[in-house]
């Protein structure tokens, strides 16, 4: 669970834009410093998947800018700015990577540098949109931007390709990106270890007595310790704050017997997300049905994650918990999908959602946290990120889900 809409920047509790600080002392400049060489996490070919991907969709060019989309093609972890960075990955041509002149240098010692393909710097008084639809042409008749590309760079591409219609890319590569390669699903495994040491130590942090913002501040930390690059968010719901599935933190005291919501992610180096939650009670046991709800829960989390198999559909994962909570009359207590896809991006492709006939697919990596919440009281999510194997799904997350009390 996070926020939808706001992954960049995400805020973290200390009020800095968490994305833009996740290395920390230094700014992060793509080729120059921290960027992961690992070809099978990254492979060369990836470009060449995309342009014939958007050839079977009929998209003439896509049009990448920097952001995950960008990273999965070139292994490049660029900057956003002002300047435009753009991959052209025509369905029919060599593809290229056209940079401000500055940067030429971080491209070429990225990842990018090593996949063959021409990286074309243009200097401040060139104009990069006129450059990029030279070479494409009149024949560019459908292009794909990126789905995370700025509006003033969408805009200056419908002026410099006029003829030109506009879809996303994210058409094309969400396909590509929900199947992950072996490589990807070890960098989701590490970051859901890494995850997973920070639940075992939450009884370090939270105790009555202190307020969310407090935890969620040793949380944070503890997130970067445990080996992410970024902190991504960090949910800690007491009480009544349990029942809003998107609640950060808040100065409100920890009181004894308080179910605590603690839903939290981060970002590796290698650019892989996690994303786990988990239930605690911190100073006795919690009141009312509390106990019985969890149980529902955890039982309900359980049938899903064992029902992951090949070819069952989003909607039936989706239905296996929902129904479950609905029988024991909690049904319209769970309020949110079942789960979202994970990798590059906390929220991707595919979504496990009542509506969805995508049939799952060995490789597809997505959460399931079924929640029930029952406003003004408490609530209650449990979250664990599988990966659909050959015959079943594998749960990343690997921490105990019942109902944790600590001291
Ligand atoms: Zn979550
Ligand atoms: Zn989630």
């Amino acid at each position: 669970m996070k926020r939808q809409g706001r992954a960049l920047p995400a805020r973290n509790l200390n009020g800095h834009a968490a994305r833009a600080d996740r290395v920390h002392g230094a700014p992060r400049r793509g080729g120059l410093c921290r960027v992961s060489h690992d070809v099978n996490l990254y492979p060369a070919d990836r470009v060449l998947r995309a342009r014939e991907a958007a050839a079977a969709q009929g998209v003439d060019a896509l049009l990448v800018s920097p952001g995950p989309d960008f990273r999965y093609l070139t292994g490049y972890q660029a900057l956003p700015l002002e300047r435009l960075t753009c991959l052209v990955a025509p369905a029919q041509g060599e593809p290229f990577l056209v940079v401000p002149l500055l940067e030429k240098p971080a491209a070429e010692a990225s990842p990018a540098g090593a996949l063959g393909i021409e990286i074309v710097g243009w200097r401040e008084t060139d104009d990069p949109y006129q450059l990029i639809a030279r070479r494409l042409g009149g024949a560019a008749k459908r292009l794909a931007v990126d789905n995370h590309m700025w509006a003033e760079k969408v805009l200056s591409f419908r002026a410099a390709l006029p003829w030109a219609e506009q879809g996303l890319a994210g058409t094309v590569l969400g396909e590509l990106r929900m199947r992950k390669s072996p490589a990807e699903v070890e960098a989701l495994r590490v970051a859901a270890r890494a995850i997973d040491t920070v639940h075992q130590s939450m009884g370090e942090w939270l105790r009555p007595g202190r307020t969310e913002r407090e935890v969620g501040r040793d949380i944070a930390d503890a997130i970067l310790a445990a080996g992410h690059e970024s902190c991504d968010f960090v949910i800690v719901g007491s009480g009544p704050n349990g029942a809003s599935p998107h609640h950060e933190v808040s100065d409100r005291v920890i009181e004894p017997g308080d179910p605590v919501v603690v839903d939290i992610g981060g970002t590796t180096a290698d650019g892989y997300c996690s994303d786990s939650t988990r239930v605690y009670c911190a100073g006795g046991e919690p009141k009312g049905e509390y106990g019985k709800l969890y149980e529902v829960l955890l039982a309900a989390q359980r049938a899903q994650c064992e029902a992951v198999r090949p070819g069952i559909t989003a909607q039936e994962l989706d239905a296996v918990g929902r129904d479950a909570i609905a029988a024991a009359g909690y049904g319209e207590c769970f309020i949110h999908r079942t789960g979202h896809g994970i990798g590059l991006e906390t929220h991707e492709e595919p979504y496990i959602v009542a509506g969805s006939a995508r049939p799952l697919e060995p490789g597809m990596a997505f959460s399931i946290e079924p929640g029930i919440y029952l406003s003004g009281r408490y609530g209650a999510r449990i979250e664990d990120i599988v990966v659909c194997g050959e015959e079943s799904g594998e749960r990343l997350n690997t921490v105990p889900r019942e109902l944790r009390l600590l001291g």
